[in-house]
């Protein structure tokens, strides 16, 4: 592979829309930063972006496990904000403890008359598309119908869409779906249609703790690697960064985040990896098989003329 071509499916990439074909003057890639530390799980986000993108109510059900009532991602869910409820042990408790809604169990001892209460806290968490460096969803779209915008984000557009599928297997975050009514795939655009406006994402603006901050993702990096310092600092050593590593399986997320636990407890994968990323080898490994095929049926041929 030449050293041009040898980032193009995983890998650090610095400038996904100039390998896209934008000239050097586009404008700077921008995304989110989630910080799910300051998340207090009002759904605005939700609300905000099934407001402005017209994106049609999905049931509301809630799941029974939490206070969960969309569930997951899905077509009509561009942002979806998860609520995981932990028990705490009070002899462990400094693990994480930032004042996080919580409650007793009832009729518990309280902890400091020596009982062994557990309190549970709740993990809010709002999820989106991960606007990935290297997004396979649109490496597999055989019709152009999700691109690589100038902003550096992956956009899908209904009408070029022909309903194939085959990017909802490929997206390693299970984020892409179809939509049933129209038959096209569907997911986050990052407010395209406001980015060309100057306008930030409706999520973004809508958010009252500025848990989802939009702008450049240099900038982004560099604020949440001092969120996660600050946060140390104050003894929240859980407090890590997930999707920000442009060393990752995905060349780094547009769209990453602050976590307080394992990315398993949100249900975001431990270690992402851009599902096109073993196509080279495949293709090679492909023609010389058909090579070695091609040669034996040759042989067989010369070998029965004789
Ligand atoms: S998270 Fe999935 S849908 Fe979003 S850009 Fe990455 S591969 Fe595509
Ligand atoms: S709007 Fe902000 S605080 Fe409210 S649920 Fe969404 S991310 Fe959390």
């Amino acid at each position: 592979m030449s050293p041009d071509t040898e980032n193009r499916l995983s890998g650090p990439l610095p400038d996904p829309s100039q390998e896209a074909g934008y000239s050097p003057e586009h404008p700077q890639r921008s995304g989110f930063f989630t910080d799910t530390s300051v998340c207090i799980g009002c759904k605005a986000c939700e609300v905000a972006c099934k407001e402005w993108n017209l994106l049609p109510e999905d049931g509301l059900n809630l799941t029974g496990m939490s206070y969960d009532n969309t569930g997951d991602l899905g077509a009509d869910t561009w942002r979806h904000v998860a609520f995981v409820e932990q028990r705490i042990d009070p002899q462990t408790r400094s693990r994480v403890d930032i004042g996080m809604p919580g409650m007793g169990v009832p009729d518990a001892a309280p902890q400091e008359e020596g009982g062994d209460a557990t309190e549970i806290r709740w993990l809010m968490s709002s999820d989106v598309c991960k606007h990935c460096t290297h997004a396979a969803c649109l490496d597999v779209c055989p019709t152009g119908a999700l691109f690589r915008s100038e902003h550096g984000t992956v956009v899908v557009q209904d009408e070029v869409c022909n309903g194939c599928g085959y990017c909802v297997p490929a997206c390693p975050y299970g984020v892409i779906d179809m939509r049933p009514e129209t038959g096209g795939a569907s997911k986050c655009t990052l407010c395209q249609d406001r980015l060309g406006e100057g306008m930030p994402p409706a999520c973004a603006q809508a958010c009252p703790t500025e848990s989802i901050q939009y702008g450049p993702l240099d900038e982004l990096r560099e604020r949440a690697e001092q969120r996660v310092e600050q946060l140390h600092e104050q003894g929240i050593t859980e407090a890590r960064l997930y999707g920000h590593d442009p060393e990752d399986g995905v060349g780094g997320d547009g769209a990453f985040f602050l976590l307080l636990d394992e990315p398993e407890v949100y249900g975001l994968p431990p270690d992402p990896v851009v599902t096109t990323r073993d196509l080279p080898a495949m293709a090679k490994c492909a023609a010389a098989a058909a090579g070695a095929v091609a040669v034996t049926i040759a042989g067989c041929f010369l070998g029965g003329g004789r």
